[in-house]
């Protein structure tokens, strides 16, 4: 039987929509699970998701929706993330922990901020230094931002920054001379699964829903008769409407539209990482005091390190811990180099290294190669997906979610995106259409 409404990838953001949408609705999902970049994998008993994955959020009604969804299987928990700079704690964000650092570092970073005569910012690297002042901005701000990013934050344009609460000064000085204060507050207590992970919120979606088909590769898509055409390895099916949720670059593979040269251009210039994550299992529970920890230092293949023991004692087996990493790779990066022994032996290293393990408690380790983790907010950015809306705006496939839409989101913007699509797709106006 033919659905209304098609929806392509069966990670959170296809699933949200689904949801909302009541009934009348088909997802068809490439893997023989639904969960995207919300997956959490397995290895001898020890989980780990694509990096840090928590549960937060500036709206308060998704955020209650997510955490409603998980009913009995999930917890609060209070943010213990620090910054590991040269050799110490220093507490996170970086402008709270200013008391961690060497009396003259302090005085710096105080006079660079309070005497800021930096010009209005054009791009993240001007807006770390005009926020923040020279001294806090290349102490940290930028050499992280190049290490997650990839490219110099002079490249960068000011839509991602737009999401990054700004301190109160006063938080600024007192944290210079020891009084505790706390920034990203909306963020210092989260919600986690007890059990299974951050994809147990999928299967919370998944228990909700009955039209989900798994193992269902979309290979083509096209029109016929102002019908929907979806092409699988195995099947063809109709419908009237069509959403997108699946990475832009691999929409347009399997279109049979011939795109137009600005369009191709916009998608072709679009600037992505992928990431590796490596799991580092431990033979005893360590850690339990901290949640992650970021590193701007080139010498630590990660920018960020999470530690299990501070989301859920269940994400690995009795008696023990682990420790996931978050290594970007620039879009291009073969897979191979990517998710390597390399990487994990640096990892290893790394955490040995600087104390956070001994080498003789690592029990287990696994390494995932995750393609599309995160959209680059270049200098062309608003421009290429201006450009790219408005065709598929014309063309009438609707894009949802991190990767079909391009835009750096959270599982509860994917949620909140999907709940304002599905409440269009089922709006009288658009019906008549
Ligand atoms: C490192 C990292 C940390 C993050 N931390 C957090 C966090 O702390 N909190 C939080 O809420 N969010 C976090 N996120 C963001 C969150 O993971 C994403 O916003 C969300 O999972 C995106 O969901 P989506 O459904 O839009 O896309 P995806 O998860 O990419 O789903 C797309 C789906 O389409 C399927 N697909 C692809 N091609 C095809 C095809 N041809 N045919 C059929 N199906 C196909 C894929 O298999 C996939 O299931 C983080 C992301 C990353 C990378």
């Amino acid at each position: 039987m033919s659905q209304k409404t098609g929806i392509i990838g069966g990670g959170v953001s296809g699933l949200a929509l689904a949801y909302f949408l009541g009934g009348n609705y088909e997802i068809l999902e490439k893997d023989n699970q639904c969960g995207g970049l919300c997956t959490t994998y397995e290895k001898n008993g020890f989980l780990y998701d694509i990096g840090g994955h928590i549960m937060f959020s500036t709206n308060k009604e998704i955020l209650n929706f997510e955490v409603a969804l998980l009913e009995d299987n999930v917890h609060q928990k209070r943010r213990s993330n620090k910054i590991w700079y040269k050799g110490r704690f220093v507490k996170y964000p970086f402008e709270n922990g200013l008391h961690a650092l060497d009396k003259e570092e302090i005085f710096e970073c105080l006079r660079d901020y309070l005497k800021n005569e930096n010009p209005k910012p054009t791009n993240l690297k001007e807006w770390c230094h005009s926020t923040f002042g020279n001294s806090l901005a290349e102490k940290y701000l930028v050499p992280y931002n190049k290490k997650i990013w990839k490219i110099d934050p002079s490249l960068m344009g000011l839509e991602w920054v737009e999401r990054i609460p700004k301190p109160p000064m006063e938080d600024v000085i007192k944290s210079a001379i020891g009084i505790e204060t706390e920034g990203y507050t909306h963020q210092l207590y989260f919600y986690y699964p007890i059990k299974g992970g951050f994809q147990s919120l999928i299967k919370a979606f998944e228990n909700k829903l009955t039209n989900i088909s798994r193992n269902k590769e979309v290979k083509a898509i096209y029109k016929e008769k102002n019908i929907w055409k979806v092409e699988t390895q195995d099947s063809i099916h109709d419908y009237e409407t069509l959403v997108s949720t699946i990475p832009i670059f691999e929409l347009v593979k399997v279109l049979k539209e011939t795109l137009p040269q600005k369009v191709s251009d916009a998608i072709n210039n679009l600037r992505y990482n992928s990431m590796a994550v490596v799991l580092v299992g431990l033979n005893k529970v360590k850690h339990e005091d901290l949640t992650a920890i970021y590193v701007p230092d080139t010498e630590s293949p990660a920018h960020r390190y999470c530690f299990s023991a501070g989301f859920s004692e269940h994400l690995a087996p009795k008696g023990c811990s682990s420790i996931f990493a978050e290594i970007t790779f620039p879009g291009n990066t073969p897979k191979e180099e990517v998710a390597s022994t390399t990487v994990i032996d640096k990892t290893v290293g790394w955490l040995a290294k600087e104390g956070f393990i001994n080498k003789s408690e690592v029990c287990e380790t696994d390494i995932k190669y995750i393609k599309y983790a995160y959209p680059v907010y270049d200098l062309n950015y608003i421009q290429n997906v201006k450009i790219i809306y408005d065709y598929f705006d014309t063309l009438g496939i609707s894009l949802l979610g991190r990767f079909a839409q391009f835009v750096y989101i959270n599982s509860d913007v994917c949620i909140q995106n999907a709940q304002s699509l599905a409440k269009k797709l089922t709006s009288t106006a658009y019906i008549k259409k």
